[in-house]
């Protein structure tokens, strides 16, 4: 089918889903569940590792880094720290990431999802060459959406919530690509409370207002900022460790992909 995206081969299967959030967001344990749900539905994905630097996983993946990168040979042979291994781990996989594609493409008829685990330290991925490298390999050969985990219970903290939202604005207008806001550990604090501060920037302000770092003018020009790009992106909510939230993932995946197909 043809889209509007300026990629004329892109098919409508599978949909990438590049997972990405700060550390300790639950990008792992998302992937986990978002992996047993599939199983559980007889969804048909693959499974991709991108951290080179994982000791364990608990999922099964299909592509795995590490199979291609051995990282902490890496650091030896370049003389790196645990950033510069993983990052150079990512530009080395990157080089050859052509052959995924091809790979996945083998596959297509076979598969309705791909789901992408990227490295712990988030600007790993998304502020470097081989992340855009990877990530326009995918859009131009997929759709391909952004699943941007929060920890909702610490974005209860207006200022944690800010510098979350500012991230995930950076990282849309980064890749272009659909963001879904994945509100995380629903089981811990409901994320109603975010829903009301993106649809009503005053209600974020007022929040704002009794913290004590709060600097009036820079958060309220910001929340006005956000407001447009809050009007950019879907949300939902999810608990990697209830499982709550997995089938409402995948309807605002679909519909991104739709968007994806339609207007990119
Ligand atoms: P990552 O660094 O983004 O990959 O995060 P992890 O998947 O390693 O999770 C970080 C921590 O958050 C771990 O202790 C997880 O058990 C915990 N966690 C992840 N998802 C959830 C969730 O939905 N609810 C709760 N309560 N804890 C979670
Ligand atoms: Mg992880």
């Amino acid at each position: 089918s043809s889209s509007g995206n300026g990629f004329p081969n892109v098919r409508r299967k599978p949909v990438i889903i590049i997972v990405v959030g700060m550390a300790g967001s639950g990008k792992t344990t998302l992937m986990h569940r978002l992996v047993a749900h599939t199983h559980i539905k007889n969804i048909r994905g693959y499974v991709m590792n991108l951290d080179p630097a994982v000791m364990t996983l608990p999922y099964a993946s299909n592509i795995d880094i590490r199979d291609t990168v051995k990282y902490k040979e890496v650091m030896k042979q370049f003389n790196l720290g645990p950033n510069g291994g993983i990052l150079t781990s990512m530009n080395l996989f990157a080089t050859k990431f052509n052959e995924v594609i091809s790979m996945i493409e083998r596959r297509a008829d076979q598969l309705d999802y791909v789901l992408v685990d990227t490295p712990g330290q988030i600007e790993i991925f998304t502020w470097s060459a081989s992340g855009a490298i990877i990530t326009e390999a995918f859009a131009s050969t997929f759709p391909t959406v952004v699943a941007y985990v929060v920890d909702t219970p610490r974005s209860e903290d207006p200022t944690t919530f800010m510098s979350n939202m500012l991230y995930a604005c950076s990282i849309l207008y980064k890749t272009r690509l659909p963001l879904i806001l994945t509100f995380n550990k629903v089981d811990v604090a409901a994320h109603q409370f975010a829903l009301e501060w993106m649809e009503d920037f005053e209600a974020f302000q007022t929040a704002a207002s009794s913290d004590q770092s709060y600097t009036s003018t820079l958060t309220q020009s910001l929340s006005l900022v956000l407001d447009e790009f809050y009007n950019n992106l879907k949300s939902v909510g999810v608990s990697a460790v209830s499982g709550a939230g997995m089938e409402a993932f995948f309807k605002v995946v679909e519909a991104s992909a739709d968007e994806y197909m339609n207007t990119y």
